[in-house]
């Protein structure tokens, strides 16, 4: 696998990567699977994982997957916590639970407004704790992770971040030179994740090869099975660069696959009266197609939700891509609001440490992995 210079932290990283979120054991029949997938991986080429604090047991899989192969892996995981006290204690559970002693990054996860931006960089904040595990060796590098790209420029034009991830496709590029410029300033790694534009994106090659014809180090992706894996390694060894005229011809049939789909610019949250985090509430379901426990509980997560709406209308007045914002915001609640029992169901069996013998039993009787 070709590899890029990942900014200042001098890492070469693999032109794809793994995405934790896809190799967690409530997707695929069992834990094993999502060892095996991550095994794959690293047997191909890929040599980055990303992980998250926040996704299920995606470290515990990654742990077993990376034993006795801990130095073909560059590492990193992330927290979405803002305390420093409270991110430093992730750190230490995501060093527990990989099984390793040191990651090469650990990221400030989705930090989404100038408000937790502060929170995070204040003093004894999340940033001053990671800064003191860089010193204490037990990470090397500090990265940042969010949606909005107009606070994650704020954050770069510190000089305090070493990588920078958002979501990044031929459906969602605005605010790329913004974070561009910050980045190249300070020399930071560029990484992209929703390349798939949560799996709306079917042209897996072109999507990509769109990702890795700009400046960036890499395009992390979330590899369920082999086959997902062999499709992005396929897609990156077929890369060629793009003229200008070809980026633009993707841009705008992205934009046609896209219809409907919120580009997370949050332009309407600004005029919302209830201070709904629309971009947010989108994102939740988007996740649905990945995995339906994960989007439910983090939309009910959200401070506030769909249902708080009253059907004002202002969202829709300033929305540049003409979404009907009102009619997705209900359509999203209807989605994301069922499945209690389902929730409650599958915690009991996990309680019972039958969740695992449950998913076989599911797949076993023809129950079929989510597309991506
Ligand atoms: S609904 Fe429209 S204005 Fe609001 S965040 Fe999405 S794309 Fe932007
Ligand atoms: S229609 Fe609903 S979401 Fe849109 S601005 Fe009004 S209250 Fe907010």
């Amino acid at each position: 696998m070709r590899k890029r210079r990942l900014g200042r932290t001098e890492l070469m990283v693999s032109e794809v990567g793994i995405g934790g979120l896809g190799i967690i054991s409530n997707i695929l029949p069992d834990r094993q699977a999502g060892v095996d997938t991550v095994r794959y991986a690293l047997d191909r080429g890929m040599n980055y994982i990303d992980t998250a604090r926040g996704y299920f047991d995606a470290e515990s899989v990654i742990g077993l997957a990376i034993e006795g192969r801990r130095d073909e892996v560059i590492l990193s995981s992330k927290s979405y916590l803002r305390s420093g006290a409270l991110a430093y204690r992730d750190l230490e559970t995501s060093l527990a639970t990989l099984k390793v002693k040191k990651l090469d990054m650990f990221q400030v996860h989705h930090v989404q407004y100038k408000s937790e931006l502060e929170q995070v960089m204040a003093p004894k904040g999340a940033l001053e704790a990671l800064e003191t595990a860089k010193r204490e060796g037990l990470i090397d590098h500090i990265g940042i992770t969010s949606h909005h790209t107009r606070v994650l420029a704020e954050a770069l034009e510190t000089g305090r971040f070493d990588t920078v991830m958002f979501p990044f496709s031929p459906v969602e590029h605005e605010g790329f030179e913004e974070i561009y410029r910050a980045a190249k300033r300070f020399d930071v790694g560029i990484i992209a994740m929703k390349v798939l534009s949560s799996g709306r994106l079917t042209a897996v090659e072109e999507a990509i090869q769109f990702c890795l014809a700009h400046d960036i180090a890499m395009c992390v992706l979330g590899c369920t099975t082999r086959e997902h894996v062999d499709r992005d390694i396929a897609a990156a060894e077929a890369f060629h660069e793009l003229t200008e005229e070809q980026k633009r011809n993707l841009c705008s049939q992205g934009a046609g696959l896209a219809e409907g789909f919120c580009r997370r610019c949050r332009i309407c949250e600004g005029l919302c009266p209830m201070k709904i985090p629309i971009a947010d509430v989108f994102r939740c379901e988007d996740y649905l197609i990945l995995n339906a426990t994960y989007a439910r509980n983090e939309y009910r997560a959200l401070e506030r939700r769909a249902d708080d709406c009253l059907g004002c209308g202002q969202c829709e007045m300033v929305c540049p891509f003409k979404l009907p914002v009102r009619q997705g915001l209900q359509r999203a609640h209807e989605r994301l609001n069922r499945g209690k029992f389902e929730d409650m169901a599958v915690n009991f069996l996990h309680k019972v440490k039958l969740y695992d013998l449950a998913r076989k039993a599911y797949f076993s009787l023809g129950g079929k992995l989510p597309e991506r």
